[in-house]
């Protein structure tokens, strides 16, 4: 760490530094893409923007994960575009299909009743199942017990800034546990009992809610009822140890029990989302600014003029979604006394 000190900001030495690989240590650390093979030209263009941003000087690995096994032209694509190791994995049966405790004729009444009510994704098994593995069980894989902490990339998505520093290493030296760029309110419909599920988890375990919690990101009724807010998971940096703890497992465990993942449609956002709002302590959730990105239909642009051309962005700050008030993340700057962005109330809303 003293020898090689992050650049930060374009005055600390080694910012310029773009076309080498970087110095310094790497952490023990994984890229992790859910995948079908059917996404394969889709997570292309996400792992090309990845590597051009920032990886092609870190050369961090990259797990693939599939419920089905990946085919080779997956493995040529994406392994011609990643620059560090990659590994293909099968997610095991067990954990992508319905627990013996759900009855299945329920879950279909809810599917065939959310898709006459044309809610998004409610009449999808995969879906849910794919919600459910995110939710409880990508970080138990096989493949990812070597790795302390993953960044997880979604198909079709954008960066658009340099990546001049490792957030890999900046979780580790703020010791941070979970990471967002983008938050903004679930659509109600889907997760009607998750904040009853999550009560009822927190009286019977007292012991893993946080003295220094981020209940008022998500409750505005010192949690009574939740208030929708979560950071949107489709972009994530964070502790796999995290989600190893007895903490996370003990709550997803007591989520998974009450079936909402099948007889609702709980997606695993609000999931990671509560569990970090309410077991970590609130300044080990981390915003970064710098990570500008996009996935459909939201995107994440640094406000100040400066910030961009510093990390040579392509994005229009005008799509910046932070501050307009379908999102979440003023509560989140206003809950840890955080000042916010250069430029954040010079755009328009
Ligand atoms: P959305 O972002 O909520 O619209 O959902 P996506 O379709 O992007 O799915 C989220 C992630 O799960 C993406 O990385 C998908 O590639 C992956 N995914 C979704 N459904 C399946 C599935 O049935 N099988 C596999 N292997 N991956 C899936
Ligand atoms: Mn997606």
């Amino acid at each position: 760490g003293k020898q090689f000190p992050l650049a930060m900001n374009p005055n600390d030495p080694g910012w310029d530094n773009l076309m080498s690989t970087a110095p310094g240590p790497r952490m023990n650390a994984t890229f992790v893409t859910l995948a079908r093979n059917s996404d394969v030209y889709d997570i292309a263009k996400s792992i090309r923007q990845v590597e051009d941003r920032f990886n092609r000087r870190y050369n961090y690995d990259w797990v693939f994960l599939n419920d089905k096994p990946f085919d080779d032209t997956f493995k040529k694509v994406t392994s011609s575009l990643a620059s560090g190791k990659t590994h293909y994995g099968l997610i095991p049966k067990e954990h992508w299909s319905y627990p013996e405790w759900i009855d299945r004729d329920r879950a279909k009444k809810v599917r065939e009743d959310m898709k006459a009510r044309k809610i998004i994704y409610g009449d999808s098994v995969s879906y849910r199942h794919m919600c459910r593995y995110e939710s409880g069980f990508f970080f138990r894989h096989p493949l990812m017990l070597n790795y302390e902490y993953y960044w997880r990339v979604e198909p079709s998505i954008e960066l658009f800034c340099d990546v001049h520093y490792d957030p890999f290493r900046v979780l580790v030296e703020e010791d941070k546990k979970y990471s967002f760029v983008l938050s903004l309110y679930e659509y109600g419909e889907t997760i009607k009992t998750l904040w009853d599920s999550t009560k009822k988890f927190m009286k019977n375990h007292p012991e893993h809610i946080a003295p220094d919690n981020s209940l008022e990101f998500l409750s505005d009724d010192d949690g009574e009822t939740y208030n929708n807010c979560h950071f949107w998971s489709n972009f994530e940096i964070g502790s796999l140890d995290w989600l190893r703890s007895k903490s996370y497992i003990d709550f997803f465990e007591s989520l998974d029990k009450d079936g909402g993942f099948f007889y609702e449609r709980w997606g695993d956002a609000p999931v990671h989302s509560i569990a970090a709002g309410l077991l970590l302590k609130k300044d080990e959730i981390k915003f970064f600014n710098d990570i500008a990105y996009y996935h459909v239909p939201f995107t994440h642009c640094p406000t100040g003029e400066q910030t961009r051309l510093d990390l040579r962005c392509h994005c229009n700050p005008k799509d910046n979604f932070d501050w307009k008030t379908y999102s979440c993340t003023s509560r989140y700057f206003d809950l840890n006394g955080l000042k916010k962005p250069e430029g954040h109330d010079s755009e328009h809303k």
